[in-house]
């Protein structure tokens, strides 16, 4: 492995890297993992599309006169 480009994991955002501070080493507030992407970031990507995903499902829910049970929910992750 080359330390100075290491793999590509699904926390960072490879798409800032050719941006000025795009390539920085953050820490992201929700798993506390290091992630590389724009110095001004503080959630990591896995975090960021699984709070999308988590406010899909809630959306789902509002609208969803017969909600998903938690039991479902944990299924689904
Ligand atoms: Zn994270």
């Amino acid at each position: 492995m080359n330390p100075f480009n290491p793999p590509i994991t699904a926390r960072d955002f490879p798409e800032d890297f050719k941006h000025e501070n795009g390539n920085y080493y953050c820490k992201c507030s929700y798993c506390l993992q290091e992630f590389r992407g724009h110095k001004r970031r503080v959630v990591c990507k896995q975090c960021t599309e699984f709070g999308k995903y988590l406010k899909e499902l809630s959306e789902n829910i509002v609208e969803n006169p017969y909600p998903l049970s938690a039991d479902k929910i944990w299924e689904l992750l």
